[in-house]
């Protein structure tokens, strides 16, 4: 079967689609309207969407892909490793695993101070 079904919700994390105008603002910039749903990760809480204009979009669109920890296809952002130092490597990482990071740095900093 090659024939494609768009009537059904089967996207990936990652899929993109226009939005029809109804959206509201950019999530990023919170001043242009949003023109673009990215569809974020596929998890226990249900679907994350990302509503970006245009032109976030645009910046967005290279930071998509499978998260350098966890692998998950996410949006991503750039995150040095901290236990290598200031000239460590950088790894494109997912919210999910950035907040547990930070949760963990935390953790450490508490633990050091004491
Ligand atoms: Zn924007
Ligand atoms: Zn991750």
């Amino acid at each position: 079967m090659t024939e494609l079904n768009h009537g059904l919700v089967t996207t990936l994390p990652g899929h993109v689609r226009k939005s029809d105008g109804t959206d509201g603002i950019c999530e990023k910039c919170d001043e242009r309207d949003c023109t673009v749903i990215l569809q974020g990760e596929t998890g226990s809480f249900g679907r994350e969407y990302g509503f970006l204009c245009d032109e976030c979009y645009k910046e967005t669109t290279e930071s998509v892909g499978s998260c350098d920890w966890c692998g998950r296809y996410a949006m991503l952002s750039p995150i040095r490793a901290m236990d290598e130092g200031l000239a460590g490597p950088v790894y494109d990482v997912c919210k999910t695993c950035q907040d547990m990071e930070a949760k963990r740095l935390e953790k450490e900093r508490k633990y050091t101070e004491m």
